[in-house]
């Protein structure tokens, strides 16, 4: 059983006139699992979040870092369940599911030439196509060429100071966005207009969202908000549960609050 005061306190939520209740995916709805692609929604949690999606003025998301794709087919979720993917840089309800601005994607189709000319030039190498930018490896190629062609694609990154570079072991990231996920849920409180934000996650991505949360520019969204960390490891949510069971169980009692005061209760 959840807390009392975390029980009290969905009760406080769920009387707003309008809410989006968000959730983290891995480690909060889905046990974690030693293969990510095995990773599975307990039973009771996307149930919980359906018949939620469905009351009135209740708008429900999924909020990972997984791609939209993988988000998608893992979780069973469809509209209008709102998805978002890729640490904020993904969302389902956008045409081509990015979200990004002109001058990012004008940067993302210069960014693909210029390393087309990188990998051109340095046999083997080849890139990866990510939602935000683009991944140059060169993982069993001739390791001079390889180190040529990763200097090469870091050097981008002095030509275009707006991409992120993140280097790795043979292989190098230009990203054009790094939306996270606390500017994510602000962002898409902010768009829907709504009066209170719930958000559960259990990892130091999800603590990014509390904090946002906290800090909404709307003061008074910003006091109605109600986060719960999973599991345990400091936190700036305000209540824990203590594994995804004790989540699905506040995600139960969500939607029960919910149900009876959009009844009129
Ligand atoms: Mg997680």
């Amino acid at each position: 059983m959840p807390d009392p005061a975390l029980l009290d306190a969905v009760e406080v939520f769920a009387a707003h006139p309008s809410v989006l209740v968000a959730t983290d995916f891995d480690g909060a709805l889905a046990p974690l699992v030693l293969d990510p692609a095995d990773s599975r929604p307990l039973e009771g949690g996307m149930e919980a979040l359906t018949a939620l999606a469905d009351l009135p003025r209740t708008t429900v998301a999924l909020v990972s870092g997984r791609d939209l794709a993988a988000l998608r087919e893992l979780s069973g979720a469809a509209e209008p369940l709102v998805l978002v993917g890729s640490h904020g840089a993904e969302d389902s309800r956008r045409p081509d599911g990015l979200v990004l601005s002109q001058e990012q994607r004008d940067l993302l189709a210069t960014l693909e030439t210029d390393l087309r000319e990188v990998t051109e030039a340095h046999p083997g190498s080849r890139i990866e196509d990510k939602p935000a930018g683009r991944v140059l490896h060169t993982r069993g190629i001739d390791p001079q060429v390889g180190a040529a062609a990763l200097d090469a694609a870091a050097a981008l990154g002095e030509r275009h100071t707006a991409l992120v570079v993140t280097p790795g072991k043979e292989v190098v990231e230009l990203a054009v966005a790094h939306v996270g996920k606390g500017t994510a849920l602000v962002a898409l409180a902010e768009e829907l207009g709504v009066d209170a934000v719930f958000y559960a996650g259990d990892d130091v991505t999800d603590e990014q969202g509390f904090e946002a949360l906290a800090q909404d520019p709307d003061a008074a969204r910003a006091a109605r908000r109600l986060t719960v960390r999973v599991g345990d490891g400091e936190t700036a949510a305000q209540f824990r549960v203590a594994d995804e069971p004790g989540l699905v169980g506040v995600l139960r009692a969500v939607l029960q609050a919910r149900a009876r005061s959009s009844a009129g209760g």
